[in-house]
Parts: C-alpha cells; sequence; structure tokens
C-alpha cells in the first residue's frame, strides 16, 4: 500500500511559494480501492484503542476522516475555520508565522470524555495539529493519538506533536 499511495502523490513543486514542495493527494481519491485500503488501514491500527470518535481538520482531513470514523464504528467530528460552523461552536485561536487563526468545532458534538483521533492529510510542523488537540482539550475530551496519510518527518512534526499524543502515518518522506 505505501508504494501504490507514494506513486499516486503528486509532487507539485513551488506551491503554493517558492521553495514549498506540496504533496497533492487528490489523485488518491481517484482510486477507489485504494481509498478503501486507507480507510481500513488506518482503522486498524487504531481498533483496540477504546476511539471514541475522530475528529478531521478542514479541509483535506475530511476526505478520509469520516471513513475511518465509519470503519471504527464513531462518530465523526469537523474542525472548521471561524465563521463556517453554524451552532454553538468552541473556538481556539493560535499563533502562525505572521498573525493567528482561529478554529472551532460544534460544542456537543464530541461524546463526553471520549478517546479523539485526530485526522488531517499531511503532517508537517505540526501547528495546524496541534491547535486542533488544544480544542479537543478544551471541549473537555482527550487526544488518544493524530492520524495521517503523509508525514513529512524532516520538519519534525510528530517530536512537537508527541508531548500530546503519539503520530501514525501511512507514508513517510
Ligand atoms: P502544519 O501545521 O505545518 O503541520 O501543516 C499541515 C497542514 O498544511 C495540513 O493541513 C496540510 O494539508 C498542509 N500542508 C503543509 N505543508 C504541505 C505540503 N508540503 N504539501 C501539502 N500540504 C501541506
Amino acid at each position: 500500500m505505501e508504494e501504490k499511495i507514494k506513486s499516486a502523490i503528486r509532487n507539485i513543486p513551488d506551491f503554493p511559494k517558492p521553495g514549498i514542495q506540496f504533496k497533492d493527494i487528490t489523485p488518491l481519491f481517484l482510486d477507489p480501492s485504494l481509498v478503501k485500503e486507507m480507510a481500513v488501514a488506518i482503522a486498524k491500527e487504531f481498533q483496540n484503542r477504546n476511539i471514541g470518535a475522530v475528529l478531521g481538520i478542514e479541509s483535506r482531513g475530511f476526505l478520509l476522516g469520516p471513513l475511518v470514523a465509519q470503519e471504527l464504528n464513531v462518530p465523526f467530528v469537523l474542525v472548521r475555520k471561524k465563521g463556517k460552523l453554524p451552532a454553538k461552536t468552541i473556538s481556539h485561536t493560535y499563533d502562525l508565522e505572521y498573525g493567528s487563526d482561529t478554529i472551532e468545532l460544534h460544542e456537543g458534538a464530541i461524546p463526553a470524555n471520549a478517546k479523539v483521533l485526530v485526522h488531517d492529510d499531511l503532517l508537517a510542523t505540526g501547528g495546524t495539529a496541534e491547535a486542533a488537540a488544544r480544542l479537543v482539550e478544551k471541549s473537555g475530551a482527550t487526544v488518544e493519538a493524530f492520524s495521517f496519510i503523509v508525514d513529512l518527518t524532516f520538519l519534525n512534526g510528530a517530536k512537537r506533536l508527541s508531548a500530546l499524543a503519539a503520530s501514525h502515518s501511512l507514508v513517510k518522506y
């Protein structure tokens, strides 16, 4: 599966700005059997961990996250940028290189005291996943683990997240 994933991921140089090599994961989703295989592989990794919810980070965390949640038979919870969720929200503001960002989830969406699996497509510096984890903590739940399709290991995101929970990825670069 690792080889299939790596050969499907498209590398786009200098996107969205010079010096960044963007890992385009959209081709993975053109192959339904690979999508299923990835969801099953992630769910298998966490099937004995008493996960109570899978939390997906906007927007590419919404691609595989719901399928992993379905495999684990637990709720899928959306984390979105400020102002997108219509009902009452819990929010968390975090620092970026320039300025700050706010993310939100619906109050009551995570079952009480649930162990949460935080999912996104790709782990780079870990800043986004860390912010999502803070939001989980604010909601009163705990982060059991982080899950990614891709880990850019040279950016040490898993190390940054290790104080919160362990990270799992299907492929590493
Ligand atoms: P970070 O907060 O630095 O871990 O960045 C992770 C977020 O940015 C994820 O939501 C990714 O989708 C996106 N991202 C960061 N770097 C890349 C990259 N080189 N290729 C594709 N997506 C990226």
